[in-house]
């Protein structure tokens, strides 16, 4: 293979994420699309500068790659044997792959019924041993964290620094597009390690003046799930967007301390707002992105409703899974498709052009 082709976020941005060759495990995640969104803005804001980071067409789906690539590679420098996690789905989809791909043992411990059908499918296609709990996430990681400290496995969610040092590559790739940082960066938040990563990446950039300048970090629980916003853990969460089903997140203190450093905020929408950017970015912007990542969208179209914005902002959002990883919502939420008779005059005379 040439030396110039891309080969995942390690190789790409090596001094960031040091390790030595041989231990490298990747599937060549990253580099995902920056895609300008006009036709999108013109539904939220007129004249609103807004991209969407797709994190979806990562390798399993989700911007968990960056994080696991880096995780599972310091796992294998580390000699270790098996990995765990606790998940919401989308940790275990890329565990599982990861720790195929390395030959690492693999256990995953979800909460029973409440993973969409497209992440369990990753989990038990890669081979992982999969142990669901009747129980939620919250609890789910406070087994997995006994589980670690009790053997020799490896811990890979996102209390696993280098989960976040990985994840802080995508901000790395935001910059390098725009050659500096955008006003304001939009993402859901569960456990908050993902704002914590991007926020750690742009302040990196920063520090080694390859950006001028720093984002307001906009974060966005689910209603129902909110417990940053609430300033309590909430006890049992309920939102249609599972990937951010958390009420006592792993990355709390830090996600705090990323709003207050960059000026930003952390605010909640409901079901039905997630739900309507679901449908808006699909239909407008043309990505399909899973219920979790449309709270990214729903809340700028919250602040873009307050007065929040002016004509010429530059937003990212990031779509932090992929759309068909849930397709139960997808078609829950949508209008069903007709059905008909195999005969060419009753079709067409239900088509409307
Ligand atoms: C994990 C995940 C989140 C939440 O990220 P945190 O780092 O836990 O805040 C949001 N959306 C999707 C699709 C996810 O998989």
């Amino acid at each position: 293979m040439s030396g110039s082709a891309y080969q995942g976020i390690i190789r790409r941005y090596r001094d960031a994420l040091p390790i030595a060759e041989e231990h490298i495990v990747t599937l060549h995640e990253g580099n995902t699309p920056l895609l300008p969104a006009p036709q999108l803005a013109e539904q939220i804001f007129p004249g609103l500068d807004l991209y969407l980071k797709f994190e979806g067409l990562n390798p399993t789906g989700s911007f968990k790659d960056r994080g696991m690539t880096y995780a599972v590679s310091k796992a294998v420098e580390k000699g270790a044997q098996a990995i765990a996690c606790a998940s919401t789905g989308n940790t275990s989809a890329a565990a599982a792959a990861y720790g195929a791909r390395a030959g690492l043992k693999v256990v995953v411990i979800i909460p029973a019924g409440k993973i969409a059908l497209g992440k369990l499918s990753q989990a038990l296609m890669h081979g992982a041993q999969v142990i669901q709990i009747e129980g939620n996430f919250d609890q789910a990681l406070e087994i997995v964290r006994v589980l670690a400290n009790e053997s020799h496995c490896e811990l890979v969610n996102s209390v696993n620094p280098n989960r976040l040092m990985g994840q802080q590559t995508a901000a790395f790739e935001i910059c390098d597009y725009f050659a500096e940082a955008p006003q304001y960066h939009a993402l859901p938040v569960g456990n908050a390690g993902n704002i914590t990563a991007y926020w750690q990446g742009y302040e990196t950039y920063f520090a080694q003046g390859k950006s001028t300048c720093k984002p307001q970090m906009l974060g966005f629980q689910a209603e129902g799930a909110s417990p940053i916003v609430k300033g309590e853990i909430v006890k049992n969460p309920e939102t249609v967007a599972s990937a951010i089903r958390i009420g006592n997140p792993a990355n709390w203190e830090s996600a705090l301390k990323v709003r207050d450093d960059s000026g930003g905020l952390i605010d909640a929408v409901t079901d039905t707002e997630i739900l309507a950017s679901y449908q808006l970015l699909a239909r407008y912007a043309g990505y399909f992105a899973e219920p979790a990542s449309a709270a990214s969208v729903a809340g700028v179209v919250k602040l873009a409703q307050q007065g929040f914005f002016k004509a010429g902002d530059r937003v990212v959002c990031t779509l932090t899974g992929h759309g068909l990883k849930d397709p139960d919502n997808a078609i829950a939420n949508s209008p069903q498709p007709q059905t008909l008779p195999a005969d060419a005059k009753q079709v067409l005379s239900v088509i409307k052009l």
